[in-house]
């Protein structure tokens, strides 16, 4: 992988361009992807923002989001798109296997791939050119990163600043985790220079939802969740059956992971859902016990140090069954 600097040059001949982000979208690679789209759109490129599954509703409201195709709802018309591409930027995921099903495909692909990404451990070898910084707090202060560095501060305009901060807010859990840099405050400084309305945007992403899904979230604390103080642990256990009862969306369990590392002491969070097609699991922790690990090793995921996740072809008892086992041969770095 070639660095990603050796593109500025090339910017300014206009290409079609396709951006793919990881399945399930969230505020960050969905921010990242619209805001490199814009921008690239400013200077003249054909750009298309293609995400290998739906989202959450609470992400539609950011600009160009209306245009993004779904792979899965309409794959036609994202492979037409692929096949004609000469560049993808492939933003917040650093293999293949996260993009579930446009995977093969993109393996396949002859046009030149460049990589934006922090998270750890890239599988570097799939693409041409790019930058993986696990430093970076969010994939969105990487492409602000890109716009600057290449010399285009000037078309940061407000529906790139919103985009932007959307993503590098959420990523830093709203500036409180330790990527949260004075670099990350300088950005933020930019992007507020454009006019954008920063308190609409955490309105939009925070005050959006529906109430089933605050319904749901009280109900998995009081009776899915179980803390184990000997570990310094808790998990909460989402059967399928909670999901439809509670008619819960794409997009609706996020944040419930991070709820239990509120009590003191906790270092390490869980939540394992039954989706039906599949086991998903999230890991969030604090201070040094490394998740990104923990998901490689016991559920086929990755991540970052401190927030990662994976997945389980195992039914939900057993999964859990297997997080508690992992706890107990976790116990001395947990302890
Ligand atoms: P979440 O728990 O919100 O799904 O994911 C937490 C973090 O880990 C996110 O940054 C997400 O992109 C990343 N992540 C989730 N699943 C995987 C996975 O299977 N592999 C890798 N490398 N990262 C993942
Ligand atoms: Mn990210």
């Amino acid at each position: 992988m070639r660095p990603i600097e050796e593109i500025y040059p090339l910017l300014e001949q206009p290409r079609r361009v396709a951006i793919i982000m990881h399945q399930k979208p969230d505020a960050d690679a969905m921010g990242s992807s619209l805001g490199l789209s814009l921008f690239l759109r400013r200077l003249g490129h054909h750009t298309t923002v293609i995400s290998p599954t739906n989202w959450a509703d609470w992400l539609k409201w950011m600009p160009g989001c209306a245009g993004v195709i779904d792979y899965e709802f309409s794959p036609e018309k994202a492979i037409a798109v692929l096949d004609q591409a000469e560049w993808v930027f492939c933003l917040d995921f650093n293999t293949l296997t996260r993009t579930r099903h446009m995977a093969n495909r993109l393996r396949r692909l002859p046009a030149t791939k460049l990589l934006i990404d922090h998270h750890e451990q890239p599988d570097s070898a799939v693409f041409d050119f790019g930058i993986s910084d696990t430093e970076k707090s969010s994939t969105s202060e990487m492409v602000f990163d890109l716009i600057m560095t290449s010399g285009h501060r000037d078309k940061i305009d407000i529906d790139i600043a919103t985009c932007l901060y959307a993503g590098v807010m959420t990523d830093t859990g709203s500036f409180r985790f330790p990527a949260a840099s004075a670099d990350v405050h300088r950005m933020v400084a930019v992007l507020k220079d454009t006019g954008m309305n920063h308190t609409q945007i955490h309105e939009n992403l925070f005050d959006n939802f529906l109430e089933n899904r605050l319904r749901f979230m009280g109900f998995a604390l009081q009776h899915r969740m179980e803390v184990f103080y000997e570990y310094n642990a808790a998990l909460i256990a989402i059967p399928w059956r909670d999901l439809v009862k509670y008619e819960i969306k794409t997009g609706d369990t996020e944040g419930l992971v991070n709820y239990p590392l509120t009590i003191q002491g906790i270092k390490l969070a869980a939540l394992i859902i039954d989706r039906d097609e599949e086991v998903k699991c999230s890991f969030r922790s604090k201070g040094d016990f490394d998740v990104n690990t923990f998901a490689r090793t016991y559920f086929e995921g990755g991540g970052h140090f401190n927030a990662a996740g994976g997945r389980s072809t195992d039914t939900l008892e057993v999964t859990v069954q297997r997080f508690i086992s992992a706890l107990t041969e976790n116990a001395s770095q947990l302890q």
